[in-house]
């Protein structure tokens, strides 16, 4: 992939108080009309042209943009492994990353970022917009400016917020615990399973305590290997025999999230036992995520989970489908052993499930 760069130095002639990396991927914000009508992303210029405000900070701004943006309906495991080989690349010389990305799918690739970075101990702040950033009540220019400033923030010489997350809409979230939930009003994310980490208004206050610990010296390490033969396979009443069997059954695939009822509760027909049954004997790895945003797996509760606990299926407790998928996707790619994979994907590797 090309990218294109630029440096702003906001801070000239004094010395900048931090250096940020803004990595522009598309998506609304940028976005404007083609011939049809249609919303189409465009350079960051655009944004630049729209946000005066950002040469008012005392930063060194180095923009990298996707020579083509895209649409963050687009994205794939390609473009997060693009991501984090600019941030490792620019890890050494640079004090905080601001992803601009697509609100559509801002979830997966902050989850996929989050397992993908390990060891990282700087910002790494995705945001975007439900608005262009060229109409006059654009949520944009105020996502932006918090977000650069949130991953400029240092307390006591370290970042304050070392971690993968979004920052939408005055709230800060843990990016493996955020959810696209809303895409009419601003306030496009939530994150049901886990306390803000911070929210803004006349000052941007941290909930310190629900921040990820981490060593000011652990050395990033990147985890680019990920394997996508996976499904997720949604029950509902009234699902048919054929159509699960025929996702089990589908080519080469070697992990199943299923997201279920309630606390992970499902059918106790025996032909769906059964199938998922043999999809665990053959090797395929089962992962319960329930269909709530709230709450958790708990597999043995109800008779209509302890079939599921009973061959197998393996519980995802809180976690959400889209740090579910991006997890097995990350986990499936180390060609573990299957005791390890299955201890790592039931216990938490960066916040993500209780
Ligand atoms: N379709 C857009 C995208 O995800 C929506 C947005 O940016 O909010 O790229």
């Amino acid at each position: 992939m090309s990218y294109q760069r630029i440096n702003i130095d906001t801070a000239s002639p004094q010395a900048p108080e931090a250096s940020i990396l803004l990595i522009y991927t598309g998506g609304t914000m940028g976005m404007g009309k083609d011939e049809s009508g249609a919303l189409v992303p465009f350079d960051f210029q655009r944004i630049l042209d729209n946000v005066p405000s950002l040469k008012t900070f005392n930063l060194s701004l180095t923009v990298i943009s996707f020579e083509e943006p895209i649409d963050s309906s687009n994205v794939s495991p390609d473009h997060w492994v693009e991501i984090s080989k600019i941030i490792a690349d620019n890890y050494d010389d640079q004090d905080g990353f601001v992803i601009l990305h697509g609100t559509d799918t801002m979830a997966y690739t902050a989850s996929a970022l989050s397992f993908m970075l390990e060891g990282l101990n700087k910002p790494v702040v995705l945001t975007g917009a439900q608005l262009p950033i060229s109409a006059a009540r654009s949520d944009a220019r105020e996502n932006l400016i918090t977000a650069i400033e949130i991953a400029s923030r240092r307390e006591n010489g370290s970042p304050v917020v070392p971690e993968v997350c979004i920052y939408f809409n005055y709230f800060l979230l843990r990016g493996n615990r955020s959810k696209k939930m809303e895409s009419s009003h601003f306030d496009a994310f939530k994150s049901e399973n886990y306390p803000a980490l911070a929210v803004s208004g006349v000052e941007i206050d941290f909930d310190f305590a629900a921040i990820r610990k981490v060593s000011d010296d652990s050395k990033l390490q990147l985890n680019t290997q990920l394997d996508n033969n996976i499904i997720v396979l949604k029950l509902f009443p009234g699902i048919s025999e054929s159509s699960v069997t025929a996702v089990l059954n589908t080519p080469g695939v070697r992990g199943v999230v299923l997201e279920t009822f309630g606390a992970g509760n499902a059918q106790t027909a025996e032909w769906l036992t059964a199938a998922l049954q043999t999809a665990i004997t053959k090797g395929i790895v089962i992962f319960n995520v329930s269909q709530c945003e709230g709450g958790k797996v708990r597999q043995g509760e109800y008779e209509t989970s302890r079939h599921l606990k009973q061959i197998g299926v393996l519980s995802g407790s809180d976690i959400t489908t889209e740090a579910a998928v991006t997890k097995m996707m990350i986990l499936l790619g180390k060609n573990l052993p299957q005791e390890i994979l299955t201890k790592n994907l039931t216990n938490p590797i960066c916040g993500e499930m209780t």
